[in-house]
């Protein structure tokens, strides 16, 4: 990170003051001062805006001393990961900026957010024995002056829509603003309500007494659904068939069924998920599973089980071409829908 003391907007300041105590970043009104002087000497910049993913779960599992400790781990991930340009402030509660001087092409911007979201996603927690394999994840909206915005409230707008844009899509991810996708973007401030929503429209169409044709509700579900979390292929393996009903035109590869016994071996079992969050974990423990995947062009891929009680019995697998961390509502969207086809396709068989 930048050392602020070689910034003349903070050389005539008492370092102790302007950090947050908790996590050493900027406090917001400094960090926001500084975006106005580089704006008002038109020097350009980007902003990265992040917020934490699902922190309320950590404070409401662990309590707030150890959610206090996250904030100040992740505030570390991701100073660390800064270059010499960039300095990090804290916007508030569970929200970090970052300002990036002299930098606004798409690719330096690109390699950055990358950084940053993979210093989040992986870190390690030991909480003690009885909280392992705790993960964190963050999402970041990037913006640039004067490229995306030439004043201070029009550059908040366009960072706030991406990154909004990229709670969208499931969390865990960067999304660079660009104003032919985001502009018409609105932030719904009851977005936390979006899981709910797909749930319910899951089970409107499920419960359409008059359209008993479960495959195209399927099919349309997945289609609407997919998208909504960057899932780039969706396939379904019921018996002995195996088809792909959702696929992003840029998913190009190959597309063949992985046997359900290789999903056992790699820890399916008796759960109804398996959620495989990086390829490359199983390139030297399961060489051909590791393969497979690298055939199938995914990079993560979560596995939902299909079974119904006249023992058809098969997989919902989606497909990512990026490395990711599921997040929990991809998991129960996922699961709803298997089981609800599953329950419907009986009826429809008997
Ligand atoms: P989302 O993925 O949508 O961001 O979900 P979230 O659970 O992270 O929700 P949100 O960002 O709205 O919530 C942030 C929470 O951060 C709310 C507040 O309880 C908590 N928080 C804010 N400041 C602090 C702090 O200084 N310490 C701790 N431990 N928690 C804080
Ligand atoms: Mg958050």
């Amino acid at each position: 990170m930048n050392d602020l003391r070689s910034i003349d907007f903070f050389k005539k300041k008492n370092r102790q003051y302007i950090v947050d105590a908790l996590t050493k970043a900027l406090i917001k009104s400094e960090i926001l001062g500084y975006i106005k002087e580089l704006i008002e000497k038109n020097e350009p910049f980007s902003v990265y805006f992040m917020d934490i993913d699902y922190f309320k779960v950590i404070n409401d599992t662990y309590g707030h001393h150890i959610g206090d400790n996250v904030l100040m781990t992740i505030a570390n991930a991701i100073n660390s990961s800064l270059d010499e340009n960039s300095i990090l402030g804290r916007f508030g509660g569970d929200e970090f900026i970052v300002v990036q001087k002299g930098v606004t092409d798409y690719d330096t911007k690109w390699q950055m957010a990358r950084k940053i979201c993979l210093s989040v996603s992986n870190l390690e927690y030991n909480f003690g024995v009885d909280y392992v394999n705790q993960t964190t994840s963050i999402t970041i909206g990037v913006s640039s002056f004067p490229a995306d915005a030439n004043n201070f409230n029009d550059l908040i707008i366009t960072a706030d829509k991406a990154l909004y844009r990229g709670k969208q899509k499931g969390r865990n991810c960067f999304i660079i603003y660009d104003k032919a996708k985001h502009e018409k973007l609105k932030i719904d401030s009851d977005s936390q309500n979006n899981l709910s929503k797909q749930l319910e429209l899951i089970y409107d169409k499920f419960s359409n007494e008059f359209n008993l044709d479960v495959d195209k509700i399927l099919i349309d579900l997945v289609t609407e659904l997919a998208p909504l979390y960057s899932i780039d292929r969706v396939c379904i393996k019921l018996d002995d068939k195996f088809d792909v009903l959702y696929k992003n035109e840029d998913m190009l590869g190959e597309c063949y069924p992985i046997p359900i016994e290789k999903y056992n071996e790699v820890g399916y079992k008796n759960n109804m998920i398996l959620a495989i969050n990086f390829r490359i974990h199983y390139e030297q423990t399961d060489p051909e599973f590791f393969k497979m995947l690298e055939d199938n062009n995914s990079n993560a891929q979560m596995v939902v089980r299909i079974k119904t009680h006249s023992n058809k019995y098969g997989y919902l697998r989606l497909d990512k071409f990026r490395e990711t961390i599921w997040n929990s509502d991809v998991k129960i969207i996922f699961q709803t829908l298997a089981s609800l086809y599953a329950i419907e396709l009986e009826r429809g068989i008997k």
